[in-house]
C-alpha cells in the first residue's frame, strides 16, 4: 500500500479536507513515488489559523534559543542528508552529487541563520535631543507564505524557511506540486528539532493552492521563487491586498570567453553550468557569448564535450545528466527546436529527447549562429540548451548580457585582470563570477537578480532577513519634560 503523503497543519499529518490527491512520479522511470494531499482553499485557510496561532509564542521565544532550534535542524539534516538526497533525486530527477549539495546548503543555512539568533542586529544612533534614546530593530513580519519551486526542492525552501523562523515569523510553505514526498521528509526534520506546533506548515498541492494562499488575508508576507508569469501574477494579486513580496524568478545567464581565457577551465566550466541539472536551474548558463579569435576551436571542443555525457538515472554515481522534472518540461524544450529552426539555427548537437524506455530525458543541445536578438537568445528555456553568440570583445559581450530581459548571473573568463574588473563595474546581474561558471553561489551572500528576475529583494545572506523583517523605530524620552520635538509635532 502506497502511504499518503499529507500537509503538515498545527503540527499534525492531515488529508485534504476534500480528500483529494495528485501523483508523484520519478521523471527517470516514471515509477510512482506516492499520492499526495491536493489542498483546498479550506486546508490553506486552516494552515494559516494554525500559524497565526502559533506566531505569538514563537515570535517570543528568546531569539538565541530559536538559532539553537535551527542548529538542531542542521544536525539533523546531516544525519538523514543521505536519506534525503537520494529521496529527491528520485523525486525530481537531478544526479545524487547534486542532490546531496542541494541538502548541504540547507544545512549551510541552518548554521548560518542559526547563529543570527544571537544577532538579528539593529542599530542605535544619536538623537536631537538631550536625554534621549534611538533604536531600530528588525520585528517578525507575523504570518509569512513561502512558494517554491521543484529544481532545488531543499537549497530554496531553506533559504526562506530559516531567515524567517530565526526572525519570529510563523511560516505557511506551499512546494511545487512534483516534490511533495521530499518536502514532507523536509518538514518532519523541524518537527523532530522540536519546533512547536504551528509554527511550520506544509500545504501540498499545484498553482491553485499557491494562488489560495496568496489571497489568504491572515498571510503578511510572500517569498516566491519560480517561473516569471507565475511571480508576476503573484505579485499583481499580492499588491492589490497590500501584501510585502519577494521574487526570484527566471534567468538568462551568459557566460563570456575571451580569447586570452584559460581554454580547458573554461570549457570545463562552460559545460556544467549549461548542462548541470539538466539546464534546469535559473543560474544555468544558456548563453556563450565567445570571442570570435577562439570561438570556432572552443565552440567545437564544446560540442565533443557535450558528446562525451552520461545520461541516466541520477541514483547511479558514474551518471551525469538526469532527466528533465517531467513531461510538459520535455514538451516545452522540445518546442524550442521548432523555434531555433524557424529562426535559422544550427542545432549543431542535440535538438531531440533521449531515446530510452522511459523517463523524460533531452539530449545536451548546442545551438550555433545564433543572433543576440533571436528568441533563443532571450527566453529561457530550461533546458540542457546552450545557445553560441560569436562576439568581436568584451564591450559588446556586456551590451548582450545586460540587455536581456533578466538579470541574474553572469561570468567571464579571461587572465587579463583589467577586462576582469571592467567586466565586475559594467556587468548588470545580480551576481557576477570571474573565471568560474554562472552557478554556485554560497549562502551567506546576497542572492538574486536585476530587471525581470526579481523584484529588488535578495535571498541568502543577512539581506535575507529583510524580507521576513519589519523595522520598528524606538525612541526612549528619559528627560522627564516635554521637549522641542514634541512640540515640532515630527
Ligand atoms: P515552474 O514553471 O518552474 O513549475 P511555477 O512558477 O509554475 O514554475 O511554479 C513555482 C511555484 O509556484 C510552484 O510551487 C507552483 O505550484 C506555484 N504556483 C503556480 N501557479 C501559481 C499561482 N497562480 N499562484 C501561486 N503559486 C503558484
Amino acid at each position: 500500500m502506497i502511504e499518503l503523503i499529507c500537509n503538515y497543519i498545527g503540527g499534525q499529518w492531515q488529508e485534504s479536507e476534500s480528500r483529494a490527491v495528485f501523483r508523484s512520479e520519478n521523471p527517470a522511470n516514471e515509477a510512482l513515488i506516492g499520492m499526495a494531499v491536493d489542498s483546498s482553499e479550506q486546508d490553506v485557510a486552516a494552515a494559516v489559523a494554525a500559524a497565526q496561532a502559533a506566531f505569538a509564542d514563537w515570535r517570543a521565544w528568546p531569539a538565541p534559543r530559536r538559532g539553537e532550534l535551527l542548529y538542531e535542524v542542521a544536525r539533523i539534516l546531516e544525519e538523514r542528508k543521505e536519506e534525503l538526497s537520494r529521496l529527491m533525486t528520485r523525486e525530481m530527477g537531478k544526479v545524487i552529487v547534486e542532490a546531496r549539495g542541494d541538502v548541504q546548503e540547507a544545512i549551510d543555512m541552518a548554521y548560518f541563520m542559526g547563529g543570527e539568533g544571537r544577532r538579528l542586529n539593529g542599530y542605535t544612533a544619536p538623537v536631537e535631543m538631550p536625554n534621549k534614546f534611538g533604536m531600530a530593530l528588525r520585528d517578525p513580519a507575523g504570518v509569512v507564505a513561502l512558494i517554491t519551486p521543484w529544481n532545488f526542492p531543499c537549497a530554496v525552501p531553506s533559504w526562506k524557511m530559516l531567515p524567517a523562523l530565526v526572525a519570529g515569523n510563523a511560516v505557511v510553505w506551499k512546494p511545487a506540486e512534483d516534490v511533495p514526498a521530499f518536502s514532507a521528509a523536509f518538514t518532519q526534520v523541524f518537527a523532530d528539532a522540536g519546533l512547536p506546533a504551528g509554527v511550520l506548515n506544509l500545504v501540498l498541492g499545484g498553482g491553485e493552492t499557491g494562488a489560495a494562499l496568496v489571497r489568504q488575508p491572515g498571510v503578511r508576507v510572500i517569498s516566491f521563487t519560480g517561473s516569471t508569469e507565475t511571480g508576476l501574477q503573484v505579485y499583481q494579486t499580492a499588491a492589490a491586498l497590500g501584501k510585502k513580496v519577494s521574487l526570484e524568478m527566471g534567468g538568462k545567464n551568459a557566460i563570456i570567453v575571451l580569447d586570452d581565457a584559460d581554454f580547458n577551465l573554461a570549457l570545463e566550466a562552460v559545460t556544467w553550468s549549461a548542462y548541470g541539472t539538466s539546464g534546469q536551474r535559473c543560474t544555468a548558463c544558456s548563453r556563450l557569448l565567445v570571442q570570435n579569435g577562439i570561438a570556432p576551436r572552443f565552440t567545437a571542443a564544446l560540442i565533443e564535450r557535450a558528446k562525451t555525457l552520461q545520461l541516466g538515472d541520477g541514483l547511479h554515481e558514474d551518471v551525469q545528466i538526469g532527466p528533465l522534472v517531467n513531461g510538459k518540461a520535455l514538451e516545452k524544450v522540445g518546442r524550442y527546436m521548432e523555434v531555433a529552426r524557424e529562426e535559422g539555427v544550427t542545432i549543431a548537437i542535440g535538438g531531440q529527447p533521449a531515446q530510452r524506455q522511459a523517463g523524460h530525458f533531452f539530449e545536451p543541445t548546442v545551438f550555433t549562429g545564433v543572433k543576440r536578438a533571436m528568441r533563443v537568445a532571450q527566453e529561457e528555456i530550461f533546458g540542457p540548451v546552450l545557445a553560441v553568440i560569436e562576439i568581436e570583445d568584451l564591450d559588446e559581450a556586456i551590451a548582450i548580457n545586460n540587455e536581456s530581459i533578466y538579470g541574474l548571473s553572469s561570468s567571464v573568463f579571461t587572465t587579463d585582470v583589467n577586462a576582469a574588473f571592467r567586466a565586475i563595474r559594467d556587468l548588470t546581474t545580480g551576481i557576477v563570477y570571474i573565471n568560474h561558471g554562472t552557478t554556485g553561489a554560497e549562502i551567506q551572500f546576497p542572492f538574486g537578480g536585476t530587471r525581470g528576475t526579481g523584484n529588488g529583494m535578495r535571498e541568502a545572506g543577512l539581506t535575507a532577513l529583510d524580507a521576513f523583517t519589519e523595522w520598528k523605530s524606538v525612541y526612549v524620552d528619559y528627560s522627564g519634560t516635554l521637549q522641542r520635538a514634541q512640540i515640532d509635532n515630527r
